[in-house]
């Protein structure tokens, strides 16, 4: 997810930005050595997310990952699994969304959170208050909790960083019903204001639960979701956490319910 002040409101910009993060992640790639992916399978599946509703100037490919709007990772192998299994999604309009894929029964009542040490404190204190925040809402099988050891988690929350626009970023959900396996977060942002931090964070353990962007419209739309949720936490920009709105509670209880 994205500050505030870089969310649509100047397309220019954002452009510029996504270019300038691209030409920076090619330039990063001469020096990697990069596995046998073929730029026509790179193609291939990034015409399968713009099919999808992304806009191409919103998929990069990096390190193994596509990374759309900025902070959902999927990885190459979980996309290429995915355009197989998939057929054709309804793409109307705006609201809540979700992945083709959701946490299994086998995880998805207990999401198992894993914080690295190098962690921030205040940042922690984030990831334990979205953890609560998920589990505060009635009516979902889903819940969440922090785990001790690394080997017990299903998703680690570790640091990032770079000098780009995005605050924490996380992957979706995998084709096996595993939660997503991580969340960056972005030491660029480490002196952001502590009820944005929480917002940020609740919205990357969205993406990890498998919900895609309210104001963006790609993905499967969840029916009955209202149609239009400025204060959704899965906007793509942060904003002080103030609570689920009813629309977000809705989506949770629909895609998990108990
Ligand atoms: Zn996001």
């Amino acid at each position: 997810m994205k500050t505030m002040h870089l969310s649509c409101a100047n397309p220019v910009l954002a452009i510029v930005l996504s270019v300038s993060t691209l030409l920076f992640s090619c330039k990063k790639e001469e020096t990697v050595t990069k596995p046998q992916v073929t730029e026509g399978e790179i193609a291939s599946l990034t015409s399968y997310l713009t099919n999808q509703g992304f806009k191409a100037e919103d998929i990069l490919f990096k390190d193994g990952n596509f990374i759309v709007q900025d902070d959902i990772l999927i990885s190459r192998e979980d996309l290429a699994a995915r355009m197989k299994d998939e057929s054709n999604s309804d793409v109307p309009q705006t609201e809540q969304w979700r992945s083709p894929y959701r946490v299994n029964k086998d995880y998805n009542n207990n999401v198992k959170i894993y914080i690295e040490p190098s962690v921030p404190a205040a940042w922690k204190t984030a990831v334990k208050g979205a953890v609560a925040n998920w589990n505060a809402v009635n009516n979902t099988r889903l819940s969440m909790s922090i785990v001790t050891t690394k080997a017990n988690a299903h998703t680690r929350v570790f640091m990032g960083s770079e000098d780009a626009n995005w605050v924490a970023r996380a992957v979706l959900p995998t084709s096996n019903g595993k939660p997503g396996v991580s969340v960056e977060i972005n030491t660029k942002f480490n002196s952001m204001a502590a009820d944005q931090k929480l917002f940020a964070i609740t919205h990357e353990f969205g993406h990890t639960v498998g919900f895609l962007h309210t104001d963006q419209t790609n993905g499967i739309f969840i029916p009955g979701t209202p149609s239009v949720d400025a204060k959704s936490v899965m906007n793509s920009f942060v904003l002080p956490w103030a609570g689920f709105t009813a629309g977000d509670k809705l989506a949770i209880q629909l895609i998990y319910p108990i």
